[in-house]
């Protein structure tokens, strides 16, 4: 349970930001807190050695003056008397020991040799003092000065210096932490809502966004990434469900003729062999044209799903072109339309033969389709530096402008009445350009309309050498 607690990023940064800070804040501290003390002390010693020097400088002074011919002692006396003080004492001793003058009640530091010009820590009536000893001659005789500073002041200064710290620093941090969190928690609110959101979206309701607080931050380029990706699936999913909706309903209607003409043939006792045999044709055709729609729905799902495994081998171009253009012959004498091939010697091309058949079939169905009987369909094929260029010409009816951009969308028919009745039976569910779109592209090449006008079109194929 508060191990969970750890999972969470907002306490997490939390954490970090807290212990960062207190790192900094800790050595700053202590490094301001050591150098003040250490000014302090050394401002003390200084001022403690400078006043023992102003005290030797008097006394010898004192004894120079040739008119007062005072005894040392009796000048040290004098000057002692002059050196009042509150925070700074001086004791002098004689040689041999004896306290010859002083500014208050001290005990001499007994037990501790004296030494010129050290400092050194006393305690004395449980009051703590810094000592310096400075040793002088006056008037022939060796004398010794104790100058005392007590450090009651500079204790309670560096305590105080040390409670505000050690108050301070965790008020600071603590502040600082809740400070944290709670920015932390508003920074990452979006995400909480984001993934409120993200929870509601299914299929369902594919058009619904996530909210973007900022796009410009980095929670709402995510959310935009979000919406974008959304965006992506909802097209997609649309397009799988219009593509549902249409391959049923352009199954419905072959469906709907087998059955009706089943139904007709099932229904009369007394029918003759002939209008069995016309029955069972148009049953024939539907079932030819059911298949065609089927096969060509397996292979755009089997695109769709990127589970549709081609067989790249090398290939004559000029080989499948000539097949394909013999194969739709049957259809061409049917109106009467003159067929040429007008192929390059040799095409060699790395693709899947039966794909590029079906490419070659495709378009060319759809010349003689929609080309007017005693027309003409010619393929022309030339080769570029970096592409074989495969142009199917007829004299069709044309594709008027706005259709244009369309016909190579799934399902699309310019005329759906007109397809249906007009071809020949085994096409007509706006799938082949969709097809042939789709071969070209898996072998790296484009298709487009490249002239079209009442007197026919012409459907351009590059293929990348
Ligand atoms: P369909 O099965 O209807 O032929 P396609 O995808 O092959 O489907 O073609 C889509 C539409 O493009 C057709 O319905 C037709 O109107 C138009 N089209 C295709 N090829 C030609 C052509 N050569 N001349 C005129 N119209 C064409």
């Amino acid at each position: 349970m508060f191990w969970t607690m750890f999972n969470s990023i907002r306490v997490k940064l939390t954490l970090w930001y807290t212990v960062v800070l207190a790192l900094v804040v800790i050595a700053f501290s202590a490094l301001t807190y050591f150098s003040f003390v250490r000014v302090l002390r050394a401002e003390t010693d200084t001022n403690l050695m400078e006043m023992a020097n102003n005290f030797v400088v008097a006394v010898t002074t004192e004894q120079g003056d040739e008119e007062a011919k005072l005894q040392p002692s009796e000048d040290i006396s004098e000057t002692i008397g002059a050196f009042k003080f509150r925070d700074y004492q001086f004791v002098v001793v004689s040689y041999l020991g004896n306290i010859i003058a002083k500014t208050a009640e001290y005990e001499v530091p007994g037990g501790v040799k004296s030494r010129d010009g050290a400092f050194r820590d006393y305690t004395f009536n449980g009051e703590q003092y810094r000592v310096f000893d400075r040793s002088f001659r006056v008037g022939g005789q060796g004398f010794h000065l104790y100058a005392f500073h007590p450090l009651a002041d500079r204790i309670a200064l560096e305590s105080r210096l040390q409670t505000v710290v050690l108050v301070a620093i965790p008020i600071a941090l603590l502040l600082a932490s809740l400070g944290s969190y709670f920015l932390v928690r508003r920074s990452l609110c979006p995400v909480q809502k984001m993934s409120e959101q993200a929870n509601q979206i299914s299929s369902q309701n594919l058009h619904e966004r996530l909210p973007v607080a900022n796009k410009n931050d980095e929670l709402g380029t995510l959310a935009t990434s979000f919406n974008d990706l959304l965006d992506r699936l909802d097209k997609s999913f649309e397009q799988q469900r219009r593509f549902m909706a249409d391959a049923s309903h352009e199954l419905r209607t072959p469906l709907a003729i087998v059955r009706g003409e089943a139904e007709v043939a099932l229904s009369k006792n007394n029918r003759s062999p002939a209008d069995y045999r016309e029955s069972l044709s148009i049953l024939h055709d539907e079932s030819k044209r059911l298949t065609k729609i089927v096969e060509d729905l397996f292979t755009l799902a089997r695109a769709d799903a990127g589970q549709f495994h081609a067989n790249f081998a090398p290939v004559y171009l000029d080989e499948i072109g000539g097949d394909a253009v013999r194969s739709i012959r049957v259809l061409a004498d049917q109106k009467d339309i003159e067929l040429k091939f007008d192929g390059e010697a040799e095409m060699p091309f790395r693709g899947d033969e039966s794909l590029l058949r079906r490419l070659f079939l495709n378009l060319l169905d759809n010349a003689v389709k929609y080309s007017r009987n005693g027309g003409k369909v010619s393929v022309v094929c030339e080769s570029t530096d970096e592409n074989f260029k495969i142009n199917i010409i007829d004299s069709g009816i044309g594709i008027s402008r706005e259709e244009q951009g369309k016909i190579f969308e799934r399902f699309y028919r310019v005329d759906k009445a007109r397809s249906r009745t007009e071809e020949t039976g085994t096409s007509g569910a706006g799938l082949g350009l969709s097809i042939a779109k789709w071969i070209v592209e898996l072998h790296d090449g484009r298709i487009e309309l490249t002239a079209t006008s009442e007197q026919g079109s012409t459907f351009t194929v590059y293929l990348p050498r």
